[in-house]
């Protein structure tokens, strides 16, 4: 499943495919580099949230994290 996200910083359209139609997490700008916390329900984007770095890489680690849970 792939999900459009409208950067709100710079209107650049992206994507990111997902697993499963709700997801929370990180999402980096692939034009302007600004990171932000996205959140989906059924396939629908229902909020992008600024982000800083230092969350990111939080955030980013909790992912790593899950799917390596989800393996084993
Ligand atoms: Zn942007």
């Amino acid at each position: 499943m792939l999900i459009k996200i409208k950067c709100p910083k710079c209107e650049t359209e992206g994507s990111l495919s997902l697993v499963e139609s709700s997801y929370q997490g990180p999402y980096r700008c692939w034009k302007c580099r600004e990171l932000f916390t996205i959140k989906t329900l059924n396939d629908e984007l229902k909020s992008c949230k600024p982000l800083s770095q230092e969350e990111f890489d939080r955030q980013q680690e909790i992912e790593v994290l899950k799917a390596k849970f989800k393996q084993h």
